[in-house]
């Protein structure tokens, strides 16, 4: 091998500087492998800066719960490791009909009471508000997750970038469009490079480098609209927030007995949220900010125009939690854009004897990042 040639080869290329590329240099430069990471733009501005930043273990249903465990180690080590902060206080579901306990008693029936900790309406409320008068009035129980973690999406994963790229374990090259992949070879817009072995975590743009694969899993994008509100004076429960739909999306939960239940009690009473097929739910930026959302689109080429009537069952179902003395203040407004598929929640394999594509295709990518990373090094 020439000097050109080895400065343009790794034993790692990761392609995609979202949580789940990032995870996996994080993952090989430990090991001791070296990491070039390619990606497109200037800094990570994917799904994993867009979402919730909610490491989301305890629901997780099937393979992925296993995965979602592995994954929690990954990012405590990583935060070990690097500094960047990742919270351990658990998630809050809140309940505000008997359907919404009957599923969470269920689940601490299958996770057992340590990983599913029933609270009561008061107790919900303590954790809500503190001393304030107002705030948690329409929980009537609810349930802590301790196992479940959060970080700031906005900055984990730049930051991520930024400390590998920094203790010259990882060259991250931004601004390299790849065009084509395949046996060890990387052909981007700023040169060809090899690698031993090739990860693509290109997330819901995986039809663009691999069609065919993309079309045989039925992958799409799911479209999502989100919100930041300015902090709330009293709010002081630092734990995402999940709720009644929450509980029909995420899989320990949608596949309790009771989920049927709910499902039909939340049509009858509130059919906006599933009109606009939402997960409401928020979680809490140091700041105090609050990140609310989301609903849910789905289609290959997602519209791009943002309908302000969304927004107000999102809102709604906050401030019914929260309630703020006055309308929650909106700071910002967004589209998050996942990889989606009805047929599984991830996409990962070997494509060829020296490329693995790892693409989550469900809303839980932060969740299983560091998990799917450890398993695709493991089979290296
Ligand atoms: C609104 C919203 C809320 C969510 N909430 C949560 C949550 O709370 N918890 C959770 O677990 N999950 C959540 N998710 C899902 C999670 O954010 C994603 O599953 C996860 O971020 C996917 O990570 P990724 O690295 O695969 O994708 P991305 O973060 O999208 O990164 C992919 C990267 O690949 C780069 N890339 C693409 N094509 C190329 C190319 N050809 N050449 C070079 N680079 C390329 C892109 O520029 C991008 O930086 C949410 C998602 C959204 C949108």
């Amino acid at each position: 091998m020439t000097s050109a040639e080895s400065s343009t080869h790794t034993d790692l290329l990761v392609v995609g500087a979202g949580i789940v590329g990032l995870a996996h240099a994080f993952e090989a430069a430990r090991r001791g492998l070296s990491v070039r990471v390619v990606e497109r733009d200037e800094r990570p501005v994917g799904a994993s800066v867009r979402n919730f930043g909610h490491v989301c273990t305890t629901p997780q249903a099937d393979d992925d719960y296993p995965l979602a465990l592995d994954s929690r180690e990954g990012w405590l080590a990583m935060a070990a490791a690097t500094g960047i902060a990742v919270a351990q206080e658990g998630t809050l579901v809140v309940a505000r009909r008997p359907e919404e306990l009957a599923v969470l008693e269920e689940l601490r029936c299958t996770r057992g009471r340590d990983r599913v900790r029933l609270l009561t309406g008061d107790q919900v409320r303590e954790r809500i508000r503190g001393p304030r008068p107002a705030g948690g009035e329409s929980a009537t129980g609810g349930a802590l997750l301790p196992d479940d973690l959060a970080v700031d999406p906005r900055t984990a994963a730049p930051a991520l970038a930024e400390r590998l790229a920094a203790d010259g374990r990882v060259d991250l090259l931004t601004g390299a469009a790849v065009t084509g992949a395949g046996d060890g070879r990387v052909e981007t817009s700023r040169g060809t490079f090899t690698a031993d072995h090739v990860v693509v975590c290109v997330g819901h743009d995986l039809d663009r480098l691999f069609p065919a694969l993309a079309q045989q899993r039925k992958v799409r994008r799911c479209a999502l609209q989100m919100l930041l509100a300015d902090p709330v004076d009293g709010y002081v429960n630092p734990a995402p927030v999940l709720t009644g739909t929450s509980m029909l999306r995420y899989g320990a939960m949608s596949a309790t007995d009771a989920a049927g239940a709910l499902r039909r009690a939340i049509g009858a009473e509130q059919p906006e949220l599933l009109d606009i097929d939402a997960n409401a739910m928020f979680s809490r930026r140091a700041d105090g900010g609050l990140i609310i959302g989301d609903s849910h689109i789905r289609a290959v080429t997602v519209d791009p125009f943002l309908d302000e009537d969304v927004y107000r069952p999102l809102l709604d179902s906050a401030a019914d939690i929260i309630r703020p003395a006055g309308p929650l203040r909106i700071r910002q407004r967004w589209q998050g854009v996942y990889a989606t598929s009805e047929d599984t929640n991830l996409v990962h394999e070997r494509i060829d004897g020296a490329t693995t594509v790892a693409v989550v295709t469900s809303g839980i990518g932060m969740t299983l990042s560091f998990g799917i990373a450890r398993r695709t090094l493991a089979g290296l």
